[in-house]
């Protein structure tokens, strides 16, 4: 069987929608995500499942190539050979503005230094943990496999 059409039998479609657009819509071997079980693997024909999404990053893997997506909190359901995740906010690592996401880290990590009366310490944590993940799926950081 040819390299092409062996790998064609292991795709499935991978979906990432949030409110405002369609951020990934791809055939895919495989997709690393994070749930509040821990890191999830799925690969084709997995049995059906809904999950929760954690902040974080999203890998999978496009004709032998890694690529990385950084989302905030959501859900992913995994049916018929196709993976929707639903988040309220995700980009691509090369669509993400790093220098931005780098702000946004220094903001949050100094308010919640500071933590000032009356702060919103959980605002500020997802805000962290957002601008850590966009960092990190902008330069593959510790995902290399
Ligand atoms: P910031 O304080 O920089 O706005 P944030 O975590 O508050 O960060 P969100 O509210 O999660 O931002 O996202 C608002 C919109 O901006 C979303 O569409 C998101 O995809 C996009 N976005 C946020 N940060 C970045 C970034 N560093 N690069 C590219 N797009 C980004």
């Amino acid at each position: 069987m040819a390299q092409e059409e062996r790998s064609k039998h292991n795709e499935f479609t991978l979906e990432i929608i949030t409110p405002e657009r369609v951020v990934v819509e791809d055939e895919v071997e495989s997709v690393v995500l994070s749930s509040p079980e821990g890191y999830f693997g799925i690969l084709r024909n997995h049995a059906p499942f809904i999950g929760g999404l954690n902040i974080g990053v999203l890998k999978y893997r496009k004709d032998g190539k890694l690529h990385w997506v950084a989302s905030d909190n959501g859900v992913f359901e995994m049916s018929g050979n196709k993976l929707r995740v639903m988040t309220d906010a995700a980009e691509r690592g090369e669509d993400i503005n790093v220098l931005r996401a780098k702000q946004a880290y220094e903001r949050a990590r100094q308010r919640l230094d500071e933590r000032r009366a009356g702060m919103d310490y959980l605002r500020a944590e997802l805000a962290l943990k957002r601008s850590l993940a966009r960092i990190k799926a902008a330069t593959g950081e510790g995902q290399s496999s």
